[in-house]
């Protein structure tokens, strides 16, 4: 554990420690780890993810549900989840 220069998946070293990715089973190398820093990322992404998508998406269905529905319709998707 802790080794960035062998690929923990598979052992396989990894030649450059920059390098994001093992070259032979394709796992990012170093693994992250779950220390507070990465869960204040991770929790940060999911807000972010939930308020663009599925908490506006939520939000229009209660309020403007035929609205939604006609904007998705016509394509304007970006800003919703995939249903
Ligand atoms: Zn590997």
């Amino acid at each position: 554990m802790g080794d960035a220069s062998i690929c923990i998946n598979c052992g396989r070293a990894v030649a450059d420690p920059q390098q994001k990715f093992c070259p032979a089973c394709g796992q990012p190398t170093p693994v992250h780890r779950i220390d507070w820093h990465f869960l204040g990322h991770e929790l940060e992404h999911s807000v972010l993810h939930m308020d663009r998508g599925m908490l506006y998406s939520l939000k229009e269905l209660m309020l403007r549900p035929g609205h939604l529905m006609r904007a998705y319709l016509e394509g304007r998707r970006a800003k919703q989840m995939k249903p």
